[in-house]
């Protein structure tokens, strides 16, 4: 394992990184990438800044990664949306009527109310489904699944994972942190960037 940091100097420029094109995961020579996106948290002509990493797996690496995101992502996704759209309506239904109020906000606030309860409902939903799913298919994969955060907390600590590599922004998004579990790769990387 071989942990590299990076810093970030200036949030609206971003270094272009390069990786070695040898599977992140395995080592294998390898053409295939799998983007990553991890939000700056500032934006650059009225659009997010967005720091991409190309992550170079190899076909085996690559389908085993999709493999794993249909039992965490997407059951977080899909659970996530169905239930906090049940909530945002329910929500919305059992709010007293407070159009009748004269002041501006009150229009909006049975909407307002019925989308927050309906995010936060979204969010721990997604994570029982997704919970749920881990459990199910541990036999399949094992401890692989159980390495892997929940989608919820990689969206709060801001960072990502896929096989063979683990990236991270700090809070003040001053420096990213890649750890790498195949060292030759990791160090490949370091002598492209640093
Ligand atoms: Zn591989």
């Amino acid at each position: 394992m071989l942990v590299v940091n990076l810093p970030i100097p200036d949030p609206k420029n971003l270094p272009a990184l390069k990786f070695s094109p040898r599977c992140v995961h395995c080592g294998q020579p390898t053409s295939e990438v799998l983007p990553l996106n991890l939000p700056m948290g500032v934006e650059k002509r009225s659009k997010p800044v967005m720091l991409k990493l190309e992550v170079p797996l190899c076909t085996q690496g690559a389908k085993l990664e999709r493999k794993l995101a249909k039992v965490t992502l997407i059951p977080f996704l899909i659970g996530g949306l169905l239930m906090g759209l049940i909530a945002c309506i329910l929500t919305w239904l059992l709010v007293p009527d407070l159009s009748s109020s004269t002041s501006r906000e009150a229009v909006y606030a049975d909407w307002i109310i019925a989308g927050s309860v309906g995010l936060i409902v979204a969010i721990i939903a997604g994570s029982l489904v997704e919970m749920a799913f881990k459990l199910l298919f541990a036999p399949v994969y094992g401890k692989m699944l159980f390495k892997r955060p929940l989608t919820a907390m990689e969206i709060f600590s801001n960072s990502e994972n896929v096989l063979g590599l683990y990236a991270a922004l700090s809070k003040d998004k001053k420096q990213l942190t890649l750890t790498f579990e195949r060292e030759e790769v990791g160090r490949e990387f370091q002598h492209l960037n640093l």
